[in-house]
């Protein structure tokens, strides 16, 4: 049996595309062949990875000078990608709002001088700094964001409007709100929060950025190669790309990002809305800064919760264990979580306080 799956990543995919995936597993479009046997030479697999690049552009509205790329090594290997690909003058600004930002600053701190120029961790990384308020590195070659954070459950409202081109992890929100592509250098997000298995990452850069990776960039790496490869350098994440095409499609089915964003709204309103006036359950973000992807929720007593957990499983709602930096629940609803799962964790919650109180 199917169950609501709420788990922050590897993450639930939409049921009718697992259901295609099925499908064609073993006969991928007439080759007598799964997509996971065949050559990524394959002209049917070149159709695969032209058709994620395009619906890409088409649901994000990516401009024609920015480059779309499906690589490996997950969001982490592009922490170094970032400054490998950017860092010419030595030097770039990080906003660190969580353990992901966190880490991404630390791993440009191999390469350069990375400027922390925003943290809140002086309260457990429950707000987002203001963006109006920053003070930006003289000469920097970027200023690095994490639009959503996925352990913390914040995300930005408004993004830095800074001289320095803007790069942004969205690992766990893209394809979930829209965004102006166009005002960010650099995006790049590891897709198995909302977007397909683990294994692949996206990256979408504008091309007149990445013309020169540093003498030391590996040449895996080298966005400008990966781009003028169209993903093929070495062999992709084929299978990978494919459930990207296939959840991509489904997105475009259910009226794009748009669309998708008011439904992902009301999904985090009914959460919120039930958190904030039970007596029971509490969410420590300030309120403008709540994400819509990633709920975290404690009762106060680390007991409950733990009992809380596990009797949640009983009834079908998964993985809604927080992560260890901040214990609790967390509840994430991806693009793929429907809104009955989110109306069936509310009801579980509601039998739960009853019988806590
Ligand atoms: C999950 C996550 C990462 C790490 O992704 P990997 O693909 O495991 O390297 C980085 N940033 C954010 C915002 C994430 O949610």
């Amino acid at each position: 049996m199917r169950v609501y799956n709420f788990s922050a990543g590897p993450s639930t995919l939409p049921l009718n595309v697992l259901e295609k995936a099925r499908e064609e597993f073993l006969d991928f479009a007439g080759t007598g062949m799964s997509v996971t046997e065949i050559s990524h030479r394959d002209k049917a697999f070149e159709g695969v990875v032209k058709e994620a690049e395009a619906l890409t552009r088409e649901l994000l509205g990516v401009p024609d000078d920015y480059a779309v790329i499906f690589v490996q090594g997950g969001a982490s290997t592009q922490f170094a990608a970032v400054p490998l690909n950017l860092m010419h003058g030595g030097k770039a600004d990080y906003i660190v709002t969580g353990n992901f930002a966190k880490k991404a600053w630390q791993e440009g701190q191999i390469y350069g001088e990375a400027n922390k120029i925003g943290d809140s961790s002086d309260k457990t990384y429950t707000y987002i700094p203001d963006v109006d308020k920053l003070q930006y590195t003289e000469g920097a070659d970027y200023v690095h964001i994490t639009s959503n954070n996925t352990i913390f459950g914040t995300r930005y409202i408004k993004f830095p409007e800074c001289p320095a081109p803007l790069v942004a992890d969205m690992s766990s929100e893209i394809f979930s709100r829209e965004v102006d592509v166009s005002k960010f250098g650099v995006i790049y997000a590891g897709a198995q929060k909302n977007l397909a298995p683990a294994g692949v990452t996206i990256v979408i850069a504008k091309r007149e950025l990445i013309q020169t990776p540093l003498k030391i960039c590996p040449t895996m790496l080298k966005w400008k190669v990966q781009d003028e490869n169209g993903s093929l350098y070495n062999t992709p994440p084929a299978f990978a790309i494919y459930m990207a095409g296939l959840v991509l499609k489904d997105l475009k089915a259910r009226g794009g990002v748009k669309a998708v964003n008011e439904i992902n709204e009301y999904k985090a309103g009914l959460l919120y809305d039930f958190i904030d006036n039970s007596a029971l359950y509490k969410n420590n973000v300030e309120r403008k800064y709540r994400s819509i992807m990633n709920v975290p929720f404690v009762t106060g007593d680390a007991e409950l919760d733990a009992k809380f957990i596990a009797e949640a499983k009983k009834s079908g709602l998964v993985s809604l264990k927080g992560h260890r930096l901040v214990g609790g629940m967390r509840a994430s609803i991806y693009n793929a979580m429907p809104v009955e799962g989110v109306k069936s964790l509310i009801e579980f919650m509601k039998k739960f306080e009853k019988e806590n109180a």
